[in-house]
């Protein structure tokens, strides 16, 4: 078995869903800093890994709080499979990163050091949406991401092209502009991620649980989503379960 196809298979052994490999100059047009280049002068190929979260977890607002527990888990998983992975590379003699699923941010900004999300659409995963996430065709956004630098030479994959999002927006009615509790993605596709970051620590925080939103996610219906929120549906839901939560009034 050649080194590409042996490092997919320890992937997927480590329980991921998806995987895809790109190279350091698909990415080359990410802000400065944020290259793969910039993290690993000597990269050579970048593997970027999807765990499916469950999608029962997704019966938002009544799921919220195992949504949340599973944000953190799956951190933890693709973190660990990132590892696994990266020393085998290491032991085969190729300098390898890790870059963490969702932390550290870079100066308090409010993206990681290489975006999982690009360099999985170079990789083959699937498609930046409207919600701003990446979507696949098998789970749409309801993926975790994982991605690792290496200085290996691996075969790249082709990069995504299929308009998953467009294709589907008669269907959705745009529920995922349309039940952000706050509005923060607009019709263009552009998204207030201060806004989003802002009701997810601040306003949200029903208890002392460091509680994930996740409404956008749920109300996609790409890939199958038997737990879909359609357009306006569960907005009055969201607030009769703070107040049942909270015991206040919102
Ligand atoms: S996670 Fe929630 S607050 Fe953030 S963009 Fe999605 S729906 Fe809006
Ligand atoms: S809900 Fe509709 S508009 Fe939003 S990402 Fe999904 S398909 Fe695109």
């Amino acid at each position: 078995m050649d080194l590409t196809q042996e490092v997919k298979k320890r992937v997927l052994e480590g329980e991921m869903d998806l995987v895809g490999v790109t190279s350091p100059e698909s990415l080359k047009d990410a802000p400065e800093g944020r290259r793969p280049a910039d993290i690993l002068p000597t990269a050579k190929s970048v593997v970027v890994a999807a765990v499916h979260v469950l999608d029962s977890v997704y019966d938002l607002p009544y799921t919220r709080y195992e949504y949340t527990n599973q944000f953190f888990i799956l951190n933890s998983m693709l973190n660990s499979m990132a590892f696994k992975v990266s020393r085998y590379l290491e032991s085969q003699g190729y300098r390898t990163l890790p870059i963490p699923a969702a932390y550290p941010r870079v100066n308090k900004e409010i993206f990681g050091i290489l975006s999982h999300r690009h360099a999985a659409v170079q990789a083959g995963l699937g498609e930046m949406a409207l919600n701003n996430l990446l979507t696949t065709p098998q789970f749409g956004s309801r993926i975790r991401l994982v991605s690792i630098v290496t200085e290996a030479a691996l075969e790249a994959d082709p990069p995504f092209e299929e308009n998953l999002c467009l294709k589907t927006r008669t269907e959705c009615q745009l529920a995922c502009v349309k039940n952000c509790p706050v509005l923060a993605i607009s019709e263009e596709g552009l998204i207030d991620k201060t806004k989003c970051l802002h009701y997810q620590e601040q306003i949200m925080p029903w208890s002392a649980a460091e509680l994930r939103c996740g409404v956008c996610i749920a109300s996609c219906p790409i890939g199958e989503n038997k737990w879909k929120i359609p357009a306006g549906s569960r907005a009055q839901k969201v607030v009769e379960m703070k107040e049942l939560w909270t015991g206040a009034k919102w």
